[in-house]
């Protein structure tokens, strides 16, 4: 077992239908099931169970919604942060409506919970594809820290920063929390979230995750409830969509399950960065 708490687990609450980039869903919503509440309700009981907890980003439709889940999150443990409202990518908005949907889903959580969520994560990692400063936004908004900057293509960009680290903004500092990616020949792959933790064997992942904690730095893993359900309603998607929504869910939920036995996973807020090291570590 690793040292305890040293790296993140974060977690979207939305449903298996919350996909971005798909305009037909949008229309279709409300006739699709809702797995929200039994997909949520395992992944509580896997967490409790290993003795991990994380961080939510709770979509502010979903909590207003559910709100009754969102408590119960709460109740066990876990941070409520904001995952905005209407799961609109920061790349489709300009800065007024961001923060009128970042707004909204504070109130709703905050009526929820009785306290203002200290973290944000956009929707589909979009933030640092925005035409605006997103995370000046943010600190102007009152955030301790974002999510939402994935160092890989197609979500991100390689050249961001690709390990949690305080960034300067015009309106102040910020903390970003990036999902954990690794270099290759190739360029940057997704290791902690989407296709990296459902395919990668947990061998590999536990390596990344105590060549970091040797190196004095943290990592975050990000899942979906809707992942660990190895059947989840079918929707058609384009193709490059179908795979990322789809491929590798069969085995997740035993897969998280073993990952958990290994690794205890801590809310962001409860962790602090790194403290600067002497040296600058290597990348990977
Ligand atoms: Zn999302």
């Amino acid at each position: 077992m690793m040292e305890a708490f040293v790296h993140a687990l974060t977690i979207d609450l939305e449903e298996w239908h919350d996909i971005c980039g798909v305009p037909a869903i949008e229309s279709d919503r409300r006739s699709l099931p809702s797995r929200l509440r039994e997909d949520a309700l395992r992944l509580l009981e896997m967490l409790d169970r290993r003795g991990s907890r994380g961080t939510f980003f709770v979509l502010g439709r979903v909590a207003e919604t559910s709100p009754k889940l969102v408590e119960e999150v709460a109740a066990s443990g876990h941070e409520i942060a904001s995952h905005g409202h209407e799961h609109r990518m920061a790349t489709e908005t300009d800065e007024a409506g961001f923060v009128a949907d970042l707004d909204r889903a504070a109130r709703v959580l905050e009526a929820i919970t009785g306290t203002r969520p200290q973290g944000h994560r956009a929707a589909a990692w979009s933030l640092g594809r925005a035409k605006f400063d997103g995370l000046a936004a943010l600190v102007r908004r009152g955030y301790r820290y974002d999510s939402s900057l994935a160092a890989v293509r197609p979500l991100g960009r390689p050249d961001l920063p690709a390990t949690p680290v305080r960034l300067t903004t015009p309106a102040g500092t910020i903390e970003e929390w990036p999902p954990l990616s690794a270099s290759s020949p190739l360029g940057r792959y997704p290791v902690g979230f989407a296709l990296g933790l459902r395919l990668l064997p947990n061998r590999v992942i536990l390596k990344h995750l105590s060549r970091m904690a040797e190196q004095g730095r943290r990592a975050v893993l990000a899942v979906h409830p809707w992942e660990l359900d190895p059947d989840p309603p079918r929707y058609r998607l384009p193709l490059g969509l179908h795979i990322a929504h789809y491929a590798g869910l069969g085995g997740m939920r035993d897969k998280l399950d073993d990952l958990l036995r290994h690794v205890k996973l801590e809310r962001i807020d409860r962790l602090a960065l790194p403290e600067p090291l002497g040296t600058v570590p290597t990348d990977d």
